[in-house]
């Protein structure tokens, strides 16, 4: 298999560098190049931006992000035994990426980037998930990144992107689809990683807004959906008792029926209760 650069095919720098997967650190790696640029296209135009990208393990999508001609690529990984395969390509791209070694979840980026930030990442689910409620929950918005390209199992990328009325509708969709335009990219099965997931995966795009959709503090909008979401088959006066005690005045005054359940409930709509739960 020919590379999109003249670094060694993925599955030679695997062999070479002794990357065996470890489940404990969610390594299901993509070794086709030729996945791996047409992800970072999914990113959008990265020649004048800093990408941030999170646990970048053999290098696949790095090497995607780089040969899509990204300005300065970023990437933390926790893994030190990927450290030697990246050297390598830091050695093909003089001044243009960075590697940190330790934990995204713990790592401030920020002193590292120049703007424009846009970010891509091929995650472990569960660090995927931790850190995009992060980048969409800051205090401030617009936040620190233009877009953000990650990778999902299946069903959480169809989370972040549901509408009211569904299964999937929850907290995650709220909080994305708020200060975001959210959309699927891409599709991949199982036997695209190696070693392949139980799980189909997704990429998911979102492109920050320059403002939120409906005026709402972020602190209070992701309690009163995570409370909301958490008992979702009950109905909301019960779901947010906990929440403040005169809940039901405030969903009347929200113009929300107290017996209605969260998963009818649209974002505008949510963010009128959070209006009127941050009123003192
Ligand atoms: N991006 C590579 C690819 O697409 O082939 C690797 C993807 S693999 C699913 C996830 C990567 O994230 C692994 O290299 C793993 O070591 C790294 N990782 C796991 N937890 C991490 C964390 N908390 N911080 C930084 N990297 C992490």
């Amino acid at each position: 298999m020919g590379t999109i650069d003249n670094l060694p095919p993925l599955r030679e720098v695997i062999g070479t560098h002794g990357l065996s997967a470890k489940k404990s650190l969610g390594q299901n790696f993509l070794l086709d190049l030729n996945l791996t640029a047409k992800i970072a296209r999914q990113a959008g135009d990265l020649s004048e931006c800093d990408v941030l990208e999170i646990g970048p393990g053999p290098g696949g999508l790095t090497r995607g992000l780089l040969a899509e001609g990204a300005r300065r690529v970023l990437a933390i990984e926790k893994d030190q035994r990927c450290l030697p395969a990246l050297a390598e390509i830091s050695g093909a791209y003089p001044e243009r990426l960075e590697v940190i070694n330790g934990d995204a979840l713990a790592i401030d980026p920020l002193t590292h980037l120049t703007p424009p930030i846009r970010v891509a990442a091929n995650l472990p689910y569960n660090v995927g998930t931790e850190l995009l409620v992060r980048w969409l929950t800051p205090k401030d918005w617009p936040p620190f990144w233009q877009s953000l390209t990650l990778m999902f199992q299946k069903e959480v990328a169809e989370r972040i992107v549901a509408k009211p009325g569904s299964k999937a509708y929850g907290r995650l969709a709220i909080l994305a689809q708020w200060r975001s335009e959210a959309k699927i990219a891409l599709h991949l099965p199982p036997g695209a990683f190696t070693p392949p997931p139980k799980v189909s995966s997704a990429v998911v795009h979102l492109t920050a807004l320059e403002a939120p959709k409906f005026e709402a503090d972020a602190g209070v909008l992701s309690h009163v959906v995570a409370a909301a979401f958490n008992q979702r088959r009950k109905m909301l006066r019960a779901a947010l008792k906990g929440v403040k005690p005169d809940i039901e005045d405030r969903l009347v005054s929200a113009g929300i029926k107290p017996t209605e359940r969260a998963e009818n409930l649209s974002l505008e709509e949510f963010c009128a209760l959070a209006r009127e739960v941050a009123k003192s």
